[in-house]
């Protein structure tokens, strides 16, 4: 039992070491790509190469979207590291899910361009008690990890619905699919999938699904996943509904 502890025990470290410059050099990535075309275009503008209005407003256009794109990858981290150490304030009211998924998608579907995004709702939700951002933001992650991880011809559905005292969110893509395998392992914090037989290297961090993971246990509910390699895979969000008071 000895010997098999301390085999165990530095496995683990092993393991862990390798995770944490996994997730060192996935952030470098991360990173890198828009601090290049941010320097890259300030440094343009500065010199007074940029001969027409329209080309330098494209320009700063890039330098604030890129700028954003940093920030939010920040605030993931950030709040990736308060959500497990139990310091994250969730600020929980009540709500109607599909309010809540209306409004992430009118605000941000002008980032999916290359994706079609149909949203078939069903607006009579029970009510739900939910932090509002952090709910957003969870199934920001699995929206954008539809669109990464589907080649061409992005399809991806979003419907609400309710069952057993339950209310749902489902995030479905026609994209590259999870083996059963490695379903056991996204949840994970840093985990990524290696192969993605993607054309493009996909970018990330590994800590999305952990996010959402840590989102709904902070709000009684769970997370599902549904997935075949090459077919696509769906993704469900499930809080329960409030019991009213008779
Ligand atoms: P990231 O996307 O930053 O790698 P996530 O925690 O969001 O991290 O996802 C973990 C892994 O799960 C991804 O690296 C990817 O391999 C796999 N994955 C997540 N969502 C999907 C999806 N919709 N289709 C295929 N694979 C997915």
């Amino acid at each position: 039992v000895g010997i098999w502890f301390i085999y165990s025990s530095v496995k683990k470290e092993v393991n862990l070491a390798q995770i944490k410059s996994e997730f060192i050099s996935n952030v470098s990535h991360e990173i890198r790509t828009p601090l290049a075309l941010i320097s890259m275009y300030a440094e343009t503008l500065e010199m007074g190469r940029v001969n027409s209005p329209e080309k330098a407003r494209e320009y700063y256009q890039t330098i604030n979207s890129e700028s954003q794109r940093l920030n939010a990858m920040v605030d993931k981290i950030l709040n990736f590291s308060r959500m497990e150490k139990g310091r994250y304030k969730f600020k929980t009211e009540v709500c109607n899910l599909y309010n809540i998924c209306a409004e992430v998608l009118g605000n941000y579907q002008e980032h999916y361009n290359g994706a079609d995004i149909s949203f078939n709702a069903d607006s009579l939700l029970p009510e739900i008690l939910a932090d509002k951002v952090s709910v957003s933001e969870a199934l920001l992650n699995l929206i954008d990890n539809a669109v990464k991880y589907s080649r061409d011809n992005k399809k991806i559905e979003i419907t609400t619905g309710h069952e057993d005292r339950m209310c749902f969110v489902e995030v479905k893509d026609n994209g590259i699919g999870i083996s059963k395998k490695d379903q056991k392992h996204i949840f994970d914090r840093f985990y990524r999938v290696t192969r993605q037989n993607l054309a493009n290297e996909v970018k990330g961090t590994g800590l999305g699904l952990s996010i959402v993971c840590e989102t709904m246990k902070a709000h009684k509910g769970r997370v599902t996943v549904q997935s075949k390699p090459g077919a696509g895979s769906s993704f469900r969000l499930y809080f329960p509904v409030i019991r009213k008071s008779n």
